[in-house]
């Protein structure tokens, strides 16, 4: 896990939203390894192991692959120069080398990735029953199946991207009352979150 990232990421339990205190055991370069993570709310404490955070309560993996690449990825998802976080959740970031590419000096998290996706410099890996990130805090979130079909999902992809920047699904139109969509065509939509 990319040491900044770790800034960004919350506490699961659904009390006000907290920051985690992290205290890393081993390091490299920039990525933490192995570490704990407390939330200074509730007193619930996480491993990380393998550079990977756990919140608990993640989908058994989808068998479902993306039907999704990495160019459609890019190009709706429309961030213009680099910064900031890209979140990729479920099977469409099996994509993220050449979302990489293409999208240079922007930092990918993987939520809930295939099992062959594996936490490394260029990508941080995630898990959980929700997106255990802080509301606002990135630049883009693509939700690949069977995530962008679930309700409870895409609130969340609304939750936290940035106001007036980019959420991606992959499956039916979302609910009216989360997501502002722009354009969809072909099992695929793109809009902004209400929230
Ligand atoms: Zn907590």
């Amino acid at each position: 896990m990319f040491i900044e990232l770790t800034d960004l990421l919350r506490c699961p339990n659904p009390h006000d939203e907290s920051f985690l205190v992290l205290l890393p055991d081993r390091m490299d370069g920039r990525s933490v390894r192995t570490g704990q993570l407390g939330c200074p709310v509730c007193g619930r404490t996480f491993d990380l192991m393998d550079g990977v955070f756990d919140s608990g309560g993640a989908p058994a993996a989808s068998a479902e692959n993306t039907g999704l690449s990495a160019e459609n990825v890019s190009v709706l998802i429309g961030l213009s120069g680099p910064g900031g976080y890209l979140a990729l959740v479920g099977p469409v970031a099996s994509l993220w080398e050449d979302v990489a590419r293409l999208n240079p000096g922007v930092t990918l998290v993987a939520i809930n990735p295939p099992e062959e996706v594996k936490d490394s410099a260029g990508i941080s890996v995630v898990r959980g029953g929700m997106i255990p990130l802080k509301s606002r805090s990135v630049r883009g979130v693509v939700l690949g199946k069977p995530y962008a079909d679930d309700p409870a999902w895409i609130r969340d992809a609304a939750r936290l991207v940035l106001p007036g920047l980019r959420v991606l699904g992959e499956g039916d139109q979302p609910p009216e009352d989360l997501i502002e969509v722009m354009a969809s065509a072909g099992g695929v939509w793109v809009g902004t979150g209400k929230r």
